[in-house]
């Protein structure tokens, strides 16, 4: 496809002239617009068929731009950014009026993102706008981990796609917030809740996802690739499983179940950078149900349960 490429100028005016690109990160591919264009910024949400009450992240190039978008950066944020720096850990923050409320859903803070892909950072240094991207997906669906799964999906609404390889984390940003003084974790992400602790001193509260519209989000059912997905625990026995053309099976890691599996030696690592393909992979196929055992829940782990738990689920009634 013409449109797809590495050419960073181009991605670059794109940007600066309010059109949309398809933006390499390490987490997912976003859907990126100058933050500071409001006409721009409505083209994501049209594109994806994202509701208006789900705010959008911010990208910035580098640490020094966040006071041109926040208003005020807790030290405890401070902290986060000395210890890790550039990552896939966005920080909410008081925003300034600057952000079109249309990036933040009205809300009266903004959420801040400094990737670490050197070539996202490159793209937003030279395009010299704050980027506002969500994932490059229509809205509810499995989220882009290669270039061409958004072309594959959007391809007619962006008017660039920049490749910057596969994603090498593979699931979206752990976002922290700091509503009441202390970190409360809204979306668990790429920089596992262990490795904030270590920082922060203590264990940061995770918040559950919700149905409702005022935590945005965090909705129940997301990332689902349109069939249904049957959760099994680690350990489980596969041999009770049902033996069918119509039924995927995806084990955890190689083993003597001799059934294929997302990992090949349980890494977590590894499930998350493939978790999104595979599920992709179980969409695009003819199977109609896929049986998927989770992740152990600790680390990185706990990022991908929370996106298979909400691909598995089902609206009730
Ligand atoms: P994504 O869909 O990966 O672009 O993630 C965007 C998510 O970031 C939203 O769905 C919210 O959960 C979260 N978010 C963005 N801005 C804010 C904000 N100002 N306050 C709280 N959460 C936010
Ligand atoms: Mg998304």
């Amino acid at each position: 496809m013409q449109h797809l490429g590495t050419d960073l100028a181009r991605a670059a005016s794109v940007l600066r002239s309010g059109g949309l690109v398809g933006m390499p990160t390490e987490t997912v591919y976003g859907l990126a617009a100058n933050a500071l264009d409001e006409v721009a910024v409505a083209r994501i949400f049209d594109a994806k068929n994202r509701p208006h009450f789900d705010p959008l992240i911010v990208h910035l190039a580098d640490w020094n731009d966040v006071d041109r978008v926040a208003a005020d950066v807790p030290a405890e944020a401070r902290a986060l950014w000395a210890a890790l720096g550039p990552a896939a850990l966005t920080y909410v923050l008081p925003k300034r009026p600057e952000v079109p409320d249309l990036v933040t859903s009205g809300l009266d803070s903004v959420a801040v993102r400094i990737p670490q892909l050197e070539l996202a950072r490159q793209l937003i240094a030279s395009a010299g706008v704050p980027v506002a991207a969500p994932s490059a997906n229509p809205f509810g669906f499995v989220s882009p981990t290669t270039a061409q799964h958004v072309a594959d999906q959007l391809a007619d609404q962006v008017d660039y796609i920049l490749d910057g390889g596969p994603c090498s984390v593979g699931v979206e940003s752990t976002i922290v917030s700091w509503p009441e003084g202390r970190a409360v974790v809204l979306r668990l992400g790429g920089i596992p809740v262990e490795v904030l602790a270590d920082v922060l001193g203590y264990v940061p509260e995770v918040q559950r996802s919700s149905s409702q519209p005022s935590a945005p989000g965090m909705l129940e059912s997301h990332y689902a690739p349109g069939k249904p997905v049957v959760l099994v625990p680690q350990g489980f026995d596969w041999a009770t499983a049902p033996r069918s053309p119509e039924v995927r099976l995806l084990a955890w890691s190689l083993g003597s179940h001799g059934l294929e599996a997302l990992t090949t030696s349980g890494s977590c690592r590894q499930g998350a950078q493939r978790l999104f393909a595979a599920l992709r992979e179980f969409a695009a196929s003819d199977e109609q149900v896929l049986w998927m055992e989770l992740a152990p829940e600790e680390g990185l782990g706990r990022a991908i349960n929370d996106r298979l738990r909400r691909a598995a689920h089902r609206a009730e009634g």
